[in-house]
């Protein structure tokens, strides 16, 4: 069974399931074999130019290998205005409720936003969180509004958020390199130490999440 990395700024190790991140302004992506996600990343808002980039995704969401929109989202850390990511973000979710594609979602210190967003749209498709690192209540909660985790080192390495890990039920959970230079192999063992279970099952139920979420005749992946 192949692990799954679900999100990855770079592409490393063939025998695994990747999920490239495409910049929207690095838009077209023209590997056709290669899983990709895409989107307008909250930090870049300021410096694209909106339309052509919207036009840009909404050109790859045809491409058979973009799988998920993202990484957009919400980012109350840095200096740009909330609402002008807001606008970026809403428009973007009306995308992937378009192309029924999910979302892999940057957030930071902006889960009652999200939370808010998701339940006003009323949407359904999966709200993956990548990059994951919120605490024991932001996690119960998000976990009581549907979202899905993806998880890499950083939250795996904090002994402070080892609890919040370990309540994410399996049947919500990724595992992701991101942009770190560490590979998903260390991901995994490392997430089945914590969790003090067998590396083959979590590999298993990582594997099934991706075939519930992203599975259909379309993908070419599997
Ligand atoms: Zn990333």
């Amino acid at each position: 069974m192949k692990k799954i990395d679900l999100h990855t700024h770079q592409i490393t190790e063939e025998e695994y399931i990747q999920v490239l991140n495409v910049f929207a302004q690095d838009l077209p992506f023209s590997e056709n074999g290669q899983l990709f996600s895409t989107g307008l990343h909250p930090w870049h808002i300021k410096n694209v130019k909106h339309q052509e980039s919207l036009q840009a995704i909404e050109t790859a969401m045809r491409q058979k290998n973009m799988i998920a929109l993202g990484e957009c989202g919400l980012d109350r850390s840095i200096a740009k205005d909330i609402s002008n990511q807001l606008s970026y973000f809403e428009e973007q979710i009306r995308l992937a409720e378009n192309y029924s594609k999910p979302l892999i979602i940057h957030c930071v210190r902006a889960y009652p936003d999200l939370i808010k967003l998701k339940r006003d749209l009323k949407s359904d498709l999966p709200w993956i969180i990548h990059g994951y690192c919120g605490n024991l209540e932001t996690t119960r909660s998000l976990i009581r509004h549907g979202f899905y985790f993806s998880v890499g080192e950083s939250f795996l390495k904090d002994e402070r958020k080892r609890a919040s890990f370990q309540e994410i039920p399996i049947d919500r959970l990724f595992l992701e390199t991101d942009d770190k230079e560490v590979s998903i192999q260390y991901i995994y063992s490392t997430a089945a130490q914590i969790l003090t279970a067998d590396e083959e099952m979590i590999t298993e139920a990582i594997y099934s999440n991706f075939k519930t979420i992203f599975g259909n005749d379309k993908l070419i992946c599997f």
